[in-house]
């Protein structure tokens, strides 16, 4: 491939910069006397330089919505079928327009200047720079656990990027602490009524929530950790989790001083949920050699499966031990959301000590927004607290209890709460528990229409547990031969092929991996509610169309 590139490029002139041409229907032009102007003549440099701001930015904020338009074009359901049919509508229906690194470093001005560039061509810098991203909220975007493009969620984006402030004192966020303060209490009751007086922050990522779930229980169990280090802990710390898990869990274990050794992997059923008598068993054993079992994780959605570990069984494990219960519900906490979907999947999760929630994955608000839950209050400014004089004075003019910097282990900490609650604000908890509903019906039309063609289709799980759907395309020449290891063999060949297809056509994009001993297959993710059953309908074509020769 990259072969072939660099031999037409040794034919072709030197490739020409894109200038955002063929992006989006809107005039890209500024005013003459405007585009010539440059940050200097805007705001804040131009006191009174509002005219010249508002054009700017009002032509920046056409282009932001020619993307969105892009967004969501399905290409009047041509998209497959329009390629090659003239340049104009070249781009519709596409998620993206893919080149190779090297292809895209040529096509892009990505040099900072030294001199001042006017404001035409940070507009076409912006145009430029649309053009070539992927866009994740396309409803053929099926490749990650986030995906879609809400709008009222991104609107609050927008407000946050303005409003521009940091999250770690009341005094300079008033409105922002109060609003995650009622927003976290909301979430917590959701988890359970145990949870109702605990305690919440909003953190960069589950992987960090994580960090934040183990820091608290380490602290839980041995306080003198904070002030005397490793020495103060006689004995080996040992932590669990199942062989399925977030890889972030395991990261604790290398992070905090553990060492991935003692991140013990618990083994998983054929589902890919934990299995609770391996978990005691590798307790007990543990606990022979001398060594301290402190920390449970248990998962409520895994990454490639969607697999729920059974967490009541868990719990009673981790009761009998007395060992810290952590539920990482990064990506299936959406569901506790559901009366459908919630049980058995995650009962008993009132029993946790902690609960790592991610509202940018399931349930669609804008990246990034995480979240961390403790059954217990104040363990968090307990166990991170460092009292910096300068920020969290003690004699404020107001219940210093408002200021959260201390409870983390960032200083500044980025607004996440608005985009979140405004989109609960706009369609209420009823809204996202309909929303929940609809993904899971979404991937139980999609396990249907796989089992309906078997030849075509092979699921790794016949009942997924959640919107993760995994599968293999099964091309013409294999279709007749039985399956087993050797055509996994061969299938997980061919499924990185098939993907580089949908990335070269931009018709497409499902993720693939390959999962212990099973070859690469697919993950189909239907996490947009945008998502329409024709757009399932459209993935199934399209894998047929681009695959079937393979
Ligand atoms: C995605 C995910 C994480 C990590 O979340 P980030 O926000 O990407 O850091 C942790 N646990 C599970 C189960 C996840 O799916």
């Amino acid at each position: 491939m990259s072969r072939c590139a660099k031999e037409d490029s040794a034919k072709k002139p030197p490739p020409v910069k894109d200038d955002g041409k063929g992006f989006g229907n809107v005039d890209k032009e500024l005013s003459e006397a405007i585009g010539k102007l440059t940050y200097k003549d805007i705001l804040p440099l131009k006191e009174k330089g509002y005219e010249e701001t508002h054009e700017f930015l009002m032509k920046v904020i056409d282009l932001l919505f020619e993307y969105m338009k892009e967004t969501y074009d399905r290409g009047d359901g041509v998209g497959a079928k329009d390629e090659g049919k003239g340049k104009v509508n070249a781009r519709r229906g596409k998620i993206l327009e893919f080149l190779h690194p090297e292809e895209m470093s040529q096509v892009l001005d990505l040099e900072v200047p030294d001199k001042p560039k006017n404001l035409q061509q940070l507009v076409n810098d912006c145009a430029v720079t649309l053009k070539h991203s992927v866009k994740t909220g396309h409803p053929w975007f099926f490749n990650q656990l986030s995906c879609g493009l809400d709008i009222v969620s991104m609107a609050g984006e927008w407000l946050t990027a303005t409003a521009n402030t940091n999250m770690f004192t009341y005094e300079i966020a008033p409105v922002f602490i109060l609003m995650e303060n009622v927003v976290m209490k909301r979430m917590r009751e959701i988890i359970g009524s145990s949870f109702s007086n605990g305690d919440s922050i909003l953190a960069p990522g589950g992987s960090i929530s994580n960090l934040y779930a183990f820091l608290a229980a380490r602290h839980r169990m041995f306080p003198g950790y904070k002030e005397k280090g490793l020495h103060s802990i006689k004995g080996q710390l040992v932590m669990y989790t199942s062989d399925q898990c977030h890889y972030s869990v395991r990261s604790c274990a290398a992070v905090c001083g553990l060492g991935t050794d003692h991140c013990v992997e618990v083994p998983s059923d054929s589902r890919g949920r934990m299995i609770p008598s391996e978990l005691e068993r590798l307790i007990v054993e543990r606990k022979k050699r001398g060594d301290i079992p402190f920390f449970v994780n248990a998962t409520s959605g895994t990454t490639v499966l969607g697999a729920f570990d059974p967490i009541p069984e868990i719990a009673d494990i981790c009761q009998k031990y007395k060992l810290w219960l952590h539920v990482d519900a990064a990506w299936g906490g959406g569901l506790l959301f559901s009366k459908k979907y919630r049980h058995p999947r995650l009962t008993g999760i009132e029993r946790a000590d902690s609960v790592t929630w991610n509202p940018h994955k399931l349930m669609g608000t804008l990246l990034q927004c995480s979240t961390i839950h403790f059954k217990e209050d104040g363990l968090l400014i307990s166990c991170n607290q460092m009292s910096a004089e300068y920020l969290f004075m003690q004699d404020k003019l107001y219940d210093v209890q408002y200021d959260t910097g201390d409870k983390v282990i960032q200083c500044g900490r980025h607004n996440d709460i608005f985009k979140l609650w405004l989109m609960w604000r706009s369609k209420g908890t009823e809204g996202f528990e309909k929303q929940m509903d609809r993904l899971m019906e979404l991937s139980e039309y999609m396990v249907k229409r796989m089992k309906e063609s078997p030849d075509k289709f092979h699921l790794l799980l016949p009942e997924p547990e959640l919107v993760n759907v995994s599968f293999w395309y099964v091309p013409k020449r294999l279709r007749s031969m039985p399956h087993g290891p050797e055509k996994e063999k061969i299938l997980g060949k061919l499924t990185p092929v098939l993907k580089g297809r949908m990335m070269q056509a931009g018709t497409l994009m499902v993720g693939y991996q390959p999962l212990d001993e099973t070859p690469n297959f697919f993950r189909n993710i239907i996490s947009n509610p945008g998502v329409k059953e024709s757009d399932v309908d459209h993935l199934m074509a399209e894998l047929d169309r681009l695959g079937h020769d393979l």
